[in-house]
C-alpha cells in the first residue's frame, strides 16, 4: 500500500491541512506545525489539538501516513554554541509539537557547518542534537531528509546520513527520508530505470530501507550533481517521469508518506492521480 500526498499548507490551522489533503484525494500529507520562518510559535491549543485529531479520524489519516516538517531556520549542526542551543530547544518543540497531534515522525534537514567546522565535527554535533531532542521527547522519530548540499549544507551524500544515524543512541527512534530532487543534485541519478536500480541499492548499502521513513517526490528544475535545490513538476525536470513510475512499482517504497513538494500546488492533484495509476500500469 502506497501513501500519496503532498506537503499541504496549515494556513488557518493545522486541522485545516488534512481538509486540504482530502480535497486533492491525498492518502498521505505533510505540513509544517508552526509557522516555518519563525523561531517561536504559541503552544498547540487543546481546540486546534482536538480539531486535528478529529479532522485526521474524518479523512481516515493515521500518524504513519503524515510527515511534518521542521522549521528552516533549525541548524542542529551549528557551530556556534549559541546558536545551536536555540536551535535545539526548537528542534525539542518541534518535536513535542508533532507528539502532540498524535503524529510519529518529524522530517528536518541535518544542517550545515558554516564553512566554520569540518564535516565530520558536524555530522557528529547534528548527531548529538538528536540524542538530546530524543531524551527530551517522545513517540516521534527524527527523521532525517537527504539535501541537495547546496551551500555548507550537510546530509547530501548517503554517507553523512550513515554517519549521523552511527551516532544516534535510540536507533529506534531515527530514520531517512530521501527526496528525489536532493538526491538527483547531489549526484544520484535517477533518469533511468538501471539508475534508480543502482541509487537504491547504494542507499541499501550505505543506510538501509530499514530506515526509510518518507519520501520527497520532486523533479529537479537544476541539473544532474548540481547540488542546486530547485523542484520542479513531475515529469517536467531533468530526471523526468520514468523515476516516479519506478517508485510507485517498487514495494520497498509502501507503508510510509510519499510527499509532493513540487512546485505547482494546483496540479498536485492529477499528480496524485497519476502516481496512484502508475502502481498499476
Ligand atoms: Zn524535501
Ligand atoms: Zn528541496
Amino acid at each position: 500500500m502506497k501513501y500519496i500526498g503532498a506537503h499541504v499548507s496549515a494556513a488557518g490551522g493545522v486541522d485545516q491541512a488534512v481538509i486540504r489533503a482530502h480535497e486533492i484525494e491525498a492518502t498521505a500529507f505533510a505540513l509544517f506545525t508552526k509557522n516555518q520562518r519563525q523561531w517561536k510559535a504559541a503552544p498547540l491549543s487543546t481546540e486546534v489539538i482536538d480539531a486535528f485529531r478529529a479532522a485526521c479520524e474524518t479523512y481516515k489519516f493515521g500518524p504513519q501516513q503524515i510527515l511534518p516538517h521542521d522549521s528552516f531556520l533549525i541548524n542542529l549542526g551549528h557551530p556556534v554554541e549559541e546558536a545551536l542551543e536555540k536551535s535545539r530547544a526548537a528542534f525539542i518543540d518541534e518535536l513535542r509539537r508533532a507528539d502532540q497531534l498524535g503524529l510519529t515522525l518529524l522530517n528536518f534537514h541535518p544542517g550545515s557547518h558554516l564553512h566554520q567546522i569540518d564535516e565530520e565535527a558536524c555530522l557528529k554535533r547534528i548527531a548529538e542534537s538528536i540524542n538530546i531532542a530524543l531524551d527530551q521527547s517522545q513517540n516521534v522519530t527524527a527523521v532525517i531528509e537527504n539535501t541537495a548540499g547546496q551551500g555548507s549544507n550537510l546530509g547530501f551524500r548517503f554517507e553523512h546520513l550513515a554517519t549521523i544515524i552511527e551516532h544516534v543512541e535510540d536507533k529506534s527512534r531515527v530514520g531517512v527520508c530521501i527526496d528525489t530532487c536532493h538526491a538527483f543534485a547531489g549526484g544520484y541519478d535517477l533518469r533511468t530505470e538501471a539508475d534508480c536500480e543502482a541509487t537504491f541499492a547504494e542507499f541499501e548499502r550505505i543506510v538501509g530501507f530499514n530506515y526509510l521513513r518518507g519520501m520527497h517526490l520532486n523533479d529537479a528544475k537544476s541539473a544532474f550533481d548540481s547540488r542546486v535545490d530547485r523542484h520542479h513538476s513531475l515529469g517536467e525536470g531533468n530526471i523526468g517521469k520514468t523515476a516516479f513510475s519506478w517508485l510507485m512499482k517498487d514495494p520497498r517504497f509502501d507503508g510510509i508518506p510519499l510527499i509532493l513538494e513540487t512546485i505547482n500546488p494546483d496540479i498536485w492533484k492529477d499528480e496524485i492521480a497519476w502516481l496512484k495509476a502508475e502502481q498499476q500500469g
